[in-house]
């Protein structure tokens, strides 16, 4: 059970451009008549047991229980919020735009069901200010249930695209008005904002996903939307949980390194990734995170050290600046890389950009760094002949292809 009939390919860097889909207008969408009310308790409880046998879980990244989530939340008093985080932090991640500019209604359904749910009085959609054909499809999406006689009454926020402004934690300060940056928690895996009253904030495709088993039942949860990574497009595609990752990028041969989750996630050799099933539960059996669902098959030609470096370059610049081996240490960090990756470093500065890579796990206010540092971590485990060639002064890629999408202003700044 399918959101999208087709893949959606989108230019490397930006969500402008795309091609695939057509966009559902809410006369079609209404045809599928997915009931977001509920009549009873009773029937509410119903479908959080139907959620709950689905196995959902959080598409943003953690992969929290949603059934869990929308519980704890309805232990608070009526009134609260509900948040269809649109904010894609992940630059090599197209999902969100794709579901906001293809299906919109889908996640507005979801957004209603949650509301419903937990009695929210205040709907929001919080993205960022710089995904304007998201914005456009939104603003439609509101008009187009206006005139059918269908209003709805959900705010639009906007902010400044950073990688963090879509962590949970930073979507519900900034829900309250106040500064949009992580707020220090100990389990950072666990939901936050789940007070009096609650702030319930849900990543898009999960929104998206929650209406799909109102309509179709918990089939509806066993797909997942990834994002492919190539040299000049983003393909967001769908599988299923039962798909392993070869049989979703058929034509790939030979052992390349591949990105694998996103950009706080890890390279890892394509022979240990093939076989695997899409399905973040499965994953997560084995130890490994499906992540923000990004997929990058290194192509020949660009080198994995010059690559993790412009990430990680862009990664220490996301930094929320609020914790120091966060703010400081990730900046220390990519800068010793990056003169690594250019053949410049000595033996002593590398050796100390290994120590503080061993300092930083755990000591930021969010899970940022940690992310961060596992990237880094996974290059020098799987490019160990890469790293020896550049410590000895050799990179066999005179000049390295730029294939990990990151956003021009910080690229080169
Ligand atoms: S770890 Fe970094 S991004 Fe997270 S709260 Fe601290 S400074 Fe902000």
């Amino acid at each position: 059970m399918k959101i999208f009939s087709q893949d959606i390919v989108f230019g490397s860097a930006n969500h402008e451009l795309s091609l695939g889909e057509t966009r559902e207008n809410f006369s079609t969408h209404s045809k599928l008549n997915i009931v977001t009310t509920f009549g009873s308790n009773a029937q509410a409880e119903e479908f959080l047991t139907l959620l709950e046998t689905s196995g959902l879980t959080g598409h943003g990244g953690a992969h929290f229980p949603v059934a869990r989530k929308i519980r704890s939340a309805m232990q608070s008093p009526a009134g609260g919020t509900v948040v269809a985080n649109a904010a894609e932090g992940e630059p090599g991640s197209a999902k969100d735009a794709a579901l906001w500019q293809f299906r919109p209604h889908l996640v507005i359904d979801g957004l209603l069901i949650v509301a419903q749910l937990i009695q929210a009085k205040r709907l929001v959609i919080w993205i960022h200010n710089d995904e304007r054909a998201s914005h456009r499809s939104i603003v439609e999406a509101i008009k187009e249930r206006e005139l059918a006689g269908s209003p709805i009454h959900v705010e639009i926020l906007t902010m400044p695209p950073r990688y963090i402004s879509g962590e949970n934690s930073s979507v519900i300060a900034g829900v309250r008005g106040e500064a949009i940056a992580p707020r220090y928690r100990l389990d950072k895996a666990r939901p936050w904002g789940l007070g009096n009253p609650s702030i319930l904030s849900h990543n898009s495709e999960t929104l998206a996903r929650i209406a799909m088993v109102r309509k179709y039942g918990v089939e509806a949860a066993r797909s997942h939307l990834l994002t492919l990574l190539g040299l000049d497009r983003r393909t967001v595609t769908e599988a299923a949980s039962s798909d392993t990752y070869g049989q979703v990028l058929s034509k790939t041969s030979g052992n390349p390194p591949t990105l694998f989750g996103g950009y706080g996630a890890t390279w890892m050799p394509w022979d240990s990734i093939k076989n695997l099933q899409c399905d973040p539960a499965t994953l997560r059996a084995t130890g490994l995170s499906f992540g923000a669902g990004i997929i990058g098959v290194l192509p020949v030609g660009s080198c994995p050290i010059v690559e993790t470096g412009r990430v990680l370059t862009w990664m220490a610049g996301q930094s929320a600046r609020q914790c120091g081996p966060c703010f400081r240490g990730l900046a220390d960090i990519a800068q010793r890389w990056n003169d690594f990756a250019t053949k410049a470093i000595s033996a002593d500065d590398y050796h100390t950009m290994l120590i503080r890579i061993g300092l930083i796990p755990g000591r930021g206010g969010c899970a940022h760094p940690d992310g961060t540092i596992r990237l880094a971590r996974s290059a020098l485990t799987l490019f160990s002949d890469e790293v020896e060639k550049h410590l000895e002064g050799k990179c066999e890629y005179e000049h390295s292809l730029d294939f990990l999408p990151v956003p021009l202003e910080v690229a080169t700044s």
